[in-house]
């Protein structure tokens, strides 16, 4: 008798939930989380040295709205926001919902070329920007692009006069509810520019429904109350800041606490320590450096219980020291992009720890998941990879006003394509492979870099390591490693690296080049510019053709 055949489970998961989908804005959702408990703590802004309880906190975001209102600003404008995180960001964030105005998150490491190209594709009206940081002085850059758009109405920096003008206390804060009511959940009201995929920046367009719902089942999924205090280090600019962390906090009670205005691995881990936070966010490399500190140790971090990292591949061997070291017992992955709000799956609190740390998780509840073969579109059985698509309310409206670009990447069935490589296991957990510019395609066998990655972390003189494809005659690409030595370690050679993986990895997963720096280029969210190490590996050694993008 021969063996029935395994039935085919296609790649498909569903996520439920006994939670349903709230269906206000996010402003009547503020209302009721501040409404409710008065006088806890809502906010804490660690370097301005500001405190407000839910009832303060409210006041201010309907202060700030009458003010916005009282400017003329009305439903549908934009109002662009360029600032590090810091409390009056989180107001505007609130005061523009309420009054159905577009917050266009600008990326505070912007110059003047990007902002200008900003300005214009959302047709920003109202900037509200910071004086300085770091090496960016706002004021000068806007002063160059300002003459030249007559669209920018009003540039309003925050602790000026004109910020303290903006707040009125005196009006009546009834003209902000009877503008709310005439809103949808399902407006825009949140523009993020991202690179997406490929090429220019283009604007997500996310409306109440797609951050509110993400932000809330983000934090219900780790067992959020008006118990916890969440370290936000991550930007706000992006997702993980103003939605996993802000909305997080505010549809479920929980207290926002800013650490810093950009990310200081001391300053997060004081945070904690001193506001006995309950949560810590980060993508990978905050948690590394973080970990990393000298005087890790002298931090009293007893007040974790969880947390995410997200953002880019998490390695597993950093997941467990943020379990042990850290004690976040019950930290989650989260995987998604900001064209799904962001979150599409997220580990959960009880699943094994081994699932816990080496995948990304399940589909978040309300959401879909499939893979598919990038060529035919079909779905593929379980356990083979594919392209990672997301459906539900979580992707975006749209790119703004870009139908072409969104008609790239939502088909007409609603799926996001996102770009991801990913393999659902047997029971619909996720890992991510890679992305599909990333695959490496080295004599004709197909190299996951992330495999690669993973396996020199086990190293014990490698702190980080990012592995790309660069150019080959004969194989048509070979593989690059860029490694990041523990303090005090040797450099590595290729020839050591060989040996070290020689009868552990396929000979071809094995990395022809080895390259040893103290940094990888970054973007400011965490995630490694693999283009530009391509770029820089060409001419690092010396290599013709151009570099495989
Ligand atoms: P962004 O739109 O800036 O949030 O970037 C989204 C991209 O980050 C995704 O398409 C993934 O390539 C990557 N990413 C996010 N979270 C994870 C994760 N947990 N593991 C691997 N890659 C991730």
């Amino acid at each position: 008798m021969t063996a029935p055949a395994q039935p085919y489970v296609p790649s498909y998961t569903s996520g439920t939930s006994d939670i349903p989908l709230l269906g206000d804005t996010i402003g009547d959702n503020l209302d009721r989380t501040a409404g409710a408990r008065p006088d806890a703590e809502a906010l804490v802004d660690r370097a301005r040295g500001e405190r407000y309880t839910w009832a303060q906190f409210i006041a201010e975001v309907d202060a700030l709205a009458l003010g916005l209102l009282d400017l003329g600003v009305a439903v549908g404008d934009r109002v662009g926001i360029w600032a590090p995180n810091c409390a009056p960001w989180t107001l505007l964030q609130y005061a523009t919902a309420k009054i159905g105005a577009i917050l266009v998150n600008i990326n505070p490491a912007y110059r003047t070329h990007e902002l200008a190209f900003v300005l214009d594709q959302a047709g920003i009206s109202l900037l509200v920007a910071a004086s300085s940081f770091k090496t960016s002085d706002y004021v000068a850059m806007i002063d160059e692009v300002r003459a030249e758009r007559p669209a920018l109405e009003r540039v309003v920096i925050i602790d000026s006069v004109e910020w303290a003008a903006l707040f009125n206390r005196q009006g009546d804060v009834a003209r902000v509810r009877e503008v709310s009511a005439g809103l949808s959940p399902d407006d825009p009201i949140n523009i993020q520019y991202t690179s997406g995929t490929t090429g220019f920046p283009k604007g997500a367009t996310l409306s109440h429904h797609n951050i509110l719902n993400n932000g809330f089942f983000v934090g219900q999924l780790i067992g959020y109350s008006d118990a916890d205090r969440v370290c936000i280090p991550v930007p706000f600019y992006h997702c993980f800041g103003m939605v996993m962390g802000n909305l997080g906090c505010t549809s479920s009670g929980a207290t926002m606490v800013i650490p810093a205005p950009g990310f200081d691995p001391t300053a997060t881990l004081e945070a904690v320590a001193a506001e006995r936070c309950t949560s810590l966010y980060g993508v990978p490399t905050m948690f590394i450096a973080e970990l990393g500190l000298e005087n890790f140790e002298s931090y009293d971090l007893g007040s974790l219980r969880t947390g995410i990292m997200a953002g880019s591949p998490c390695p597993i061997e950093v997941m467990k020291q943020v379990v042990e070291r850290m004690g976040m017992s019950e930290v989650a992955i989260s995987y998604g992009m900001t064209e799904t709000s962001p979150v599409s799956t997220q580990t959960r609190v009880d699943d094994s720890l081994d699932r816990r740390v080496s995948t990304v998780g399940r589909t978040m509840p309300h959401l879909e998941s499939k893979i598919v073969d990038p060529e035919t579109g079909l779905t593929v059985p379980r356990g083979t990879p594919g392209e990672l698509c997301t459906r539900g309310y979580s992707v975006m409206l749209g790119y703004w006003e870009q139908p072409d670009k969104t008609a790239e990447v939502i088909d007409r069935a609603r799926w996001m394509h996102t770009g991801d490589l990913g393999v659902m296991d047997d029971e619909g957990y996720i890992n991510i492979t890679g992305r599909i510019k990333d695959m490496v395609i080295r004599g004709g066998e197909n190299v996951y870099p992330r495999e690669i990655e993973e396996f020199l972390y086990t190293h014990p003189d490698i702190v980080d390591a990012q592995v790309i494809g660069v150019p080959d005659e004969r194989y048509g690409e070979e593989l690059m490693a860029w490694v990041r030595m523990k303090s005090g370690a040797e450099p590595l050679t290729a020839e050591a690296v060989r040996e070290f993986a020689t009868g552990k990895l396929a000979h071809y997963k094995i990395p022809r080049y080895v390259h040893v720096v103290d940094e990888f280029p970054m973007t400011v969210t965490g995630k490694v510019r693999k283009v530009e190490m391509r770029a820089e590996a060409v001419e690092l050694l010396g290599l013709s053709g151009a570099p495989t993008a």
